[in-house]
């Protein structure tokens, strides 16, 4: 079993900062993650509010921060987590195949989109549903869709989808949207989007396997694909058997970013907090990394 200083958990922005500034402080550092790097940046298109570029595309970001982790030589190893052990000065981490030993963690997994929770939704999922207009919107090329939900990221994967299908319903549930002015009136341009105010999706039809029309309260939408964007919440099951204090899923930490387990830091989406963004999720990594740093000498 190998032994580092710290494990960060996840390679969004949040851990790709952590395991670099760790590296830096001379940490004996390893970065774990089940998918591809960049999290979330993966599934963003123009970010436009991250100082240093006008516009960026958000796997370019991921690729660039990717880039620093491979020339500071940083162990980075595929891995779901799926157990922590405390063991007061050590703590392990075991993955799908592995298990590593460690001082100190730096939990940066992030979080994932929230279902609707209605029958079908889970058959679905690559048949007609999807939680992320970038990766699957061109297979809905010119046929119609739908995207559930008014917020930011809703109205950005409507504007991302519109430019590649014919038609794009907007499903809101009230008779207002909850996503910024800019993006409201960005979508206002666009003669393929029609916003469904006060809608609720109350079935989800299939046949043959595939999604065939959704049920609103008030009329059958016959789509090809529905983009479900209601919100996120953290996946903490891999901490089941750690007392960490947790408000809704969303980890409690102090203002050092340590948990209530000593060693355990956290750090980006995973943490409870009012704005959840790069900006703030590199800003705690920063914190995260320096606090390891200086609870070890
Ligand atoms: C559509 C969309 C648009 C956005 N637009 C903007 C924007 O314009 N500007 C802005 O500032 N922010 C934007 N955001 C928010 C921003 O992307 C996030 O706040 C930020 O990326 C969070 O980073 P993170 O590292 O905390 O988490 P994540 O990006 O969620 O990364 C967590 C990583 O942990 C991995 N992981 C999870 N569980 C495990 C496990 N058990 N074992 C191993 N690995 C695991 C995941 O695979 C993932 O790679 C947007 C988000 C979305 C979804």
């Amino acid at each position: 079993m190998n032994n580092y200083d710290c494990i960060v958990i996840g390679a969004g922005v949040a851990g790709m900062t952590s395991a670099l500034y760790l590296k830096r402080s001379n940490i004996n550092v390893l970065l774990l993650e089940r998918e591809m790097p960049g999290g979330q940046l993966n599934k963003t298109t123009d970010i436009e509010n991250y100082p240093g570029f006008t516009s960026i595309n958000g796997t370019d970001l991921a690729l660039c921060i990717y880039e620093q982790i491979k020339k500071q030589n940083i162990d980075y190893k595929y891995g779901n987590v799926i157990e922590i052990i405390d063991s007061n000065n050590l703590k392990i981490v075991k993955t799908n195949k592995d298990e590593f030993k460690t001082k100190n963690i730096i939990l940066a997994t992030g979080r994932i989109p929230r279902k609707l929770g209605l029958s079908n939704e889970e058959k679905l999922i690559g048949h007609g549903i999807s939680y992320c207009a970038i990766c699957d919107g061109m297979f809905f090329k010119d046929k119609e869709v739908a995207i559930v939900g008014g917020g930011d990221s809703a109205l950005t994967g409507a504007l991302y989808l519109s430019s590649i299908v014919k038609k794009v319903y907007i499903i809101n549930r009230s008779e207002k949207l909850r996503a910024t002015s800019i993006l409201q009136d960005k979508i206002k341009q666009k003669n393929n989007i029609e916003i469904l105010f006060n809608s609720k999706i109350t079935n989800i039809n299939e046949e043959n396997n595939k999604l065939e029309s959704i049920q609103l309260n008030n009329q059958k939408l016959k789509i090809e694909g529905l983009f479900i964007y209601i919100g996120f919440d953290p996946d903490i099951n891999y901490l089941k058997n750690l007392n960490i204090k947790n408000e809704n899923g969303y980890i409690l930490v102090d203002k050092n970013m340590e948990t209530n387990i000593k060693g355990i830091y956290a750090c980006g989406d995973i943490i409870k907090k009012n704005v959840y963004q790069i900006s703030t999720a590199i800003g705690e990594a920063a914190i995260a990394s320096t606090s390891v740093k200086n609870n070890e000498y």
